[in-house]
């Protein structure tokens, strides 16, 4: 027979509950997107719960507005939470938190003065020269236990992961203003939100012997923990930098990349299914996901891929959906009659909406060819291009009646009149800008 403890843990534990715990520093990343992903996946595919926690118990850290943004940007991708909840409006729980530990003999209070206040902590020694004073009041901190072995199971990178006690500092646990640190928030939040798994990024591992002790000390079950692999530039094979790298998730949005695309490509940095398969819907992915799948290397970022799925999810849009999610990258005066006959013929070509501009912008304005482009023949070529437009002659013809080049002739026409060696076919082109509009445009070349 179970015994009465044994069954509360298994009890806990039977419904699969993660939590995505951004602090509201700034903008959603790259890399908050991908956790707050597999966060999800993980939870839904076992139809647990999936929690949105903001942590801002770093109050001087917090970013005006960020909290509304992360929610926003969230939502475009789908990723529903089920409980919502701020650190801060929770503060009671972690002083009396704190004040337990101390009670208990696992944490003390700490009378030096802050040594670096940006991080709240007050010595920069490993044992805090308060921790046997027995004062009754200040910051409280750790008091981390001497030779004993902290180790977890790291379920993203499926091993054992240890530290001796004697490498862990005497953390902080709550400030002198009665705000908790990082690590006894946590600690305390998973454990009262009964989260199951906790998956967040690689720079937490160095925390994670703290949150174990703590964890220990707070008692209850402790959740599983695994650490996501990082994310790496494919230039500087460096971790993908904020200062270095575009890394906001709403930056992509603007620049034209579908959320579908973007959480696609996201999905495959770090995880991978059995069978190779590269595309997932959200709830594909859901239903396919599987812990087995996260990758123990770490995934680079490959625009090109990005752009790749991109492209891919642009053509399966109806020319009426994409006529409403182009809205922010045509000209402001663009007619939709006209939009509605060019979208298809870019709609193969472009990799982000904000090609548009590149591939079609020369259907509503005049593009200044540069000379440097033409061929050597392009007087000749234009020449008869525009008798044969005047004149309503096919222009498929004129190579064959001229002894021209096919793909020259065309090269020099298609510069003429969209300025670029990169556009749709050029006869549809014509058709679409108009056949008076195309040979005015060669006319002030041949000028
Ligand atoms: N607040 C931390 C962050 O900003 C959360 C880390 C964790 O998930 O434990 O990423």
């Amino acid at each position: 027979m179970l015994n009465a403890k044994l069954d509360v843990k298994i009890e806990a534990m039977s419904k699969v509950r993660t939590r995505f715990a951004p602090s509201p520093t700034g903008f959603l990343h790259i890399g908050g997107l991908r956790t707050a992903l597999y966060a999800y996946a993980l939870a839904k595919h076992d139809k647990g719960d999936f929690i949105l926690r903001i942590e801002d118990t770093d109050q001087k850290r917090q970013v005006e507005g960020a909290t509304e943004s992360l929610k926003e940007t969230l939502k475009k991708f789908g990723l529903a939470w089920d409980e919502f909840y701020t650190q801060s409006e929770r503060l009671s729980l972690y002083s009396e938190a704190a004040k337990k530990l101390v009670g208990e003999g696992h944490a003390f209070y700490c009378q030096c003065k802050p040594r670096n206040a940006k991080e709240g902590e007050f010595s920069n020694k490993l044992r805090d020269p308060c921790r046997d004073k027995g004062y009754t009041m200040g910051a409280v901190r750790l008091k981390v236990p001497e030779g004993e072995t902290l180790s977890y199971f790291d379920f993203v990178h499926r091993k054992e992961i240890s530290w001796s006690s004697d490498t862990v500092y005497d953390a902080t646990l709550l400030k002198s203003d009665g705000f908790p640190t990082y690590h006894l928030a946590v600690a305390v939040d998973d454990l009262d939100m009964k989260v199951s798994h906790i998956l967040r990024g690689h720079d937490w591992l160095p925390s994670t012997p703290i949150h174990l002790l703590v964890f220990k000390y707070l008692g209850g079950v402790r959740p599983e923990i695994g650490h996501l692999t990082d994310i790496l530039s494919a230039e500087t094979g460096k971790k993908l930098s904020k200062r270095r790298d575009s890394v906001f998730v709403e930056q992509f949005l603007e620049n034209g990349y579908l959320p579908e695309a973007l959480l696609n490509f996201v999905m495959l940095l770090g995880w991978a299914p059995k069978d190779n398969r590269e595309l997932f819907t959200l709830s594909e992915f859901v239903e396919h996901f599987d812990m087995n799948g996260f990758q123990e290397a770490n995934p680079r970022f490959l625009i090109d891929k990005l752009d790749w799925f991109n492209g891919y999810y642009i053509r399966q849009k109806t020319d009426e959906e994409l006529l409403k999610l182009l809205g922010p990258f045509v000209p402001k005066d663009a007619s939709e009659e006209k939009l509605k006959k060019v979208i298809p013929l870019i709609k193969d070509r472009i990799k982000k909406l904000s090609d548009f501009e590149s591939f079609a912008g020369f259907f509503f304005e005049e593009r200044s060819a540069d000379k440097k482009l033409f061929g050597k023949d392009y007087k000749k070529h234009l020449e008869k291009a525009l008798e044969a437009i005047e004149k309503g002659v096919l222009l498929d013809q004129v190579p064959k009646d001229n002894n021209f080049k096919v793909g020259d002739f065309f090269m020099d026409l298609r510069i003429a009149i969209t300025g670029s060696k990169f556009t749709p076919p050029i006869n549809e082109s014509i058709e679409v800008l108009g056949r008076e509009e195309a040979a005015e445009r060669i006319r002030k070349i041949l000028d």
